[in-house]
């Protein structure tokens, strides 16, 4: 059975746990590829350039937009986020699975254009202890912190979109499950038709 890669969306709200769960899950499992995005916003103390994200100025970011050299992009609270092209494609091509962290405007471009990607909803156990996440980090100011909870708000709206909601209340288990969906995606009948097609072609032998 030959094992494709799989593009995998990942969003949640902001503070929810994304950019915890996925560095926990590349470190312990080596299948994952995680885009790096190019942003206009600027780096959070202890983000590296090419890292976390490729920090960008608007003009490179239009550059980039007009190149094709982004598979999505969307604006999110006063910058802009995208998905570089050639990392996706070129995992892809070589069977490895592809995170791609993003929020709800690009997860529906890339569900348009990858019509097996698969959408997963990272939620918070509760709206308060989303709240005390975001706060407890630390590194958005009270203006922005209140853009983002209402930036919550709007994307609630959109979850029904996705093909799984995960709950980050414990780590680990959040992590496993995550692991889980992915492997379980790898398994499912429309994602493994070339595999079909042998068999039925083999058990043809049986027929003479
Ligand atoms: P996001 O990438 O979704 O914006 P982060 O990964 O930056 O969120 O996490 C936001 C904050 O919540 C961080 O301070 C992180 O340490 C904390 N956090 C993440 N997951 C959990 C969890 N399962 N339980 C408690 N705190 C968590
Ligand atoms: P943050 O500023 O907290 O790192 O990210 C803000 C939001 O932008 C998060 O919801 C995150 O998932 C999203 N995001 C990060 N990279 C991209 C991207 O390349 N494209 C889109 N559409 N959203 C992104």
């Amino acid at each position: 059975m030959n094992r494709k890669g799989i593009i995998i969306v990942v969003s949640g709200f902001s503070g929810v746990g994304k950019g915890t769960i996925m560095r926990a899950l590349t470190s312990k499992y080596d299948q994952y590829a995680l885009s790096v995005s190019a942003t206009t916003r600027d780096p959070r103390p202890g983000e590296e350039n090419g890292r976390e994200y490729f920090f960008v100025s608007n003009e490179e970011f239009e550059k980039l937009i007009a190149e094709n050299g982004l598979i999505e992009y969307a604006g999110y609270v006063d910058h802009y986020y995208g998905t570089p092209r050639k990392f996706v494609e070129n995992k892809l091509n070589s069977g490895i699975d592809v995170i791609l962290e993003i929020e709800l405007q690009g997860a529906l471009q890339i569900k348009e254009q990858y019509k097996d990607a698969m959408l997963l909803f990272v939620m918070p156990p509760s709206a308060d202890e989303l709240e005390k996440r975001l706060r407890g980090r630390g590194t958005e100011t009270e203006e922005v912190i209140r853009k983002r909870l209402l930036r919550a708000n709007e994307e609630s709206v959109g979850i029904e979109n996705y093909d799984y909601i995960v709950v980050n209340d414990d780590l680990d288990s959040c992590v496993e499950r995550v692991h889980g969906i992915i492997n379980a995606a790898h398994m499912a009948a429309n994602r493994n038709q070339e595999f079909i097609d042998t068999i039925r072609q083999e058990l043809k032998e049986f027929l003479v």
